[in-house]
């Protein structure tokens, strides 16, 4: 828990706090970036398991939040999703039902959700944007948890409609940092390359890319700027301040807690022409971590949708002047995390 400088006026309740995303809002609000009016309280699945709707509820009167940023979800990379689609669904429903009930009956003013571009309908128009993610079925490796986050969209709608919560979601693409989930099976793409060219440099083997290495995804990093001295980052001390701090994706959620307005939902995301090949992702990688064996495609294992190219249009008429760490240099900083956390790392 963060406690605030001053009287507190917004009593911030971020479910998934020790995820990826939650450790890196957890790290920019630390880094000075929460406001004196507001306590920030950062939950995990060991304080409320919240596919219980009693344990929810439990957890929403013990804390009485006036805001929630809600990222508890099961998550997983493609190979996951493949082999958990009912779970993805009948979980993130539970989940998703309860944390929104809860907020709307305990009168949370805001709740900010999170869905993913990997949502949107599989056979569409491109770039994608937030007036389309109902507008046809989901790429099929992934339907239970893209039908579920989908249905956050439909909630916050009812929510807004017939109680008139202020209940919205963001829309962020492939995120990656710090603190992620580096196991090789049931992680995303980038923290599972740099588990797996961790071990080839141990062994001397080959690097093992999963699929064809041609569908294309934009990724955004989760953390931006942090300062050198953050305790949780061990002996990692090779960031350096930059000149202007880049925002990425924590500073995002804290922007769209306090100045969106909007019920409808937003894409956070870096620019088209940022997105990148799986082959081009892993040369990244390589390159960061000076990994000299050999690249092999395995195309017995699937490639998932081909791309879901995003627009960020909504969010440079808001920000016009947001700036996302480059995603060579985000690599770079995940991959030296992981490589000294790597005795703590979730892998
Ligand atoms: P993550 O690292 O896997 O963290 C998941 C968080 O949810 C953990 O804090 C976990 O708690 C909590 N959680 C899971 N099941 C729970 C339960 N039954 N009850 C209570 N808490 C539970 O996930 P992430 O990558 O940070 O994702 C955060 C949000 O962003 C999710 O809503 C996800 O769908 C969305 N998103 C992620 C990506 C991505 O590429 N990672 C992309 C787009 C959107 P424990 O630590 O106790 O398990
Ligand atoms: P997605 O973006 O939702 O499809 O999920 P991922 O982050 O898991 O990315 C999947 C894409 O990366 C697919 O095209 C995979 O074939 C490819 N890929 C290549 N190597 C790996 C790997 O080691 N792990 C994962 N999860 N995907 C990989």
């Amino acid at each position: 828990m963060t406690e605030a400088a001053g009287p507190v006026a917004k009593r911030i309740l971020v479910t998934g706090g020790t995820g990826l995303v939650g450790n890196a809002i957890k790290k920019v609000v630390a880094d000075g970036e929460g406001q004196p009016d507001e306590e920030w309280i950062f939950v995990s699945s060991r304080d409320a398991d919240l596919t219980s709707a009693a344990e929810t509820k439990a957890l929403f009167e013990q804390h009485k939040p006036t805001h929630v940023i809600h990222l508890a979800a099961m998550v997983g990379g493609l190979f996951k999703n493949i082999r958990y689609n009912l779970d993805f669904w009948r979980r993130n429903i539970h989940i998703n039902d309860n944390v929104l009930h809860s907020a709307y009956e305990m009168g949370v003013q805001k709740v900010v959700s999170c869905l993913s571009t990997c949502i949107f309908p599989d056979k569409t128009t491109y770039p994608i944007d937030e007036s389309m993610i109902h507008n046809g079925p989901p790429h099929s490796s992934n339907f239970g948890y893209s039908y579920a986050k989908r249905m956050i969209d439909i909630q916050n709608r009812g929510y807004f409609e017939q109680h008139g919560c202020r209940f919205t979601a963001v829309i962020p693409t492939n995120v990656f940092g710090p603190d992620d989930n580096f196991n090789i099976e049931d992680g995303h793409v980038l923290p599972g390359l740099i588990h797996k060219v961790y071990l080839a440099k141990q062994t001397g083997s080959a690097l093992t890319i999963w699929g064809t290495g041609k569908p294309r995804r934009q990724f955004i990093y989760s953390l931006g700027w942090v300062p050198l001295q953050w305790e949780g980052w061990g002996t990692t001390a090779t960031l350096q301040e930059p000149s202007a701090p880049p925002q990425d994706l924590a500073r995002l959620f804290l922007w769209v807690l306090r100045e969106y307005d909007e019920v409808e939902p937003i894409i956070l995301s870096v620019g088209e022409e940022e997105e990148v090949s799986i082959r081009e992702a892993a040369e990244a990688i390589v390159e960061a971590m000076d990994f000299r064996g050999e690249l092999v495609f395995d195309t017995s294992k699937a490639d998932g949708q081909f791309k879901k190219t995003a627009s960020n249009a909504k969010l440079r008429r808001y920000l016009p002047s947001f700036q996302f760490t480059p995603f060579r240099q985000a690599v770079k900083e995940t991959c030296t995390w992981f490589t000294t956390n790597y005795a703590n790392a979730r892998k």
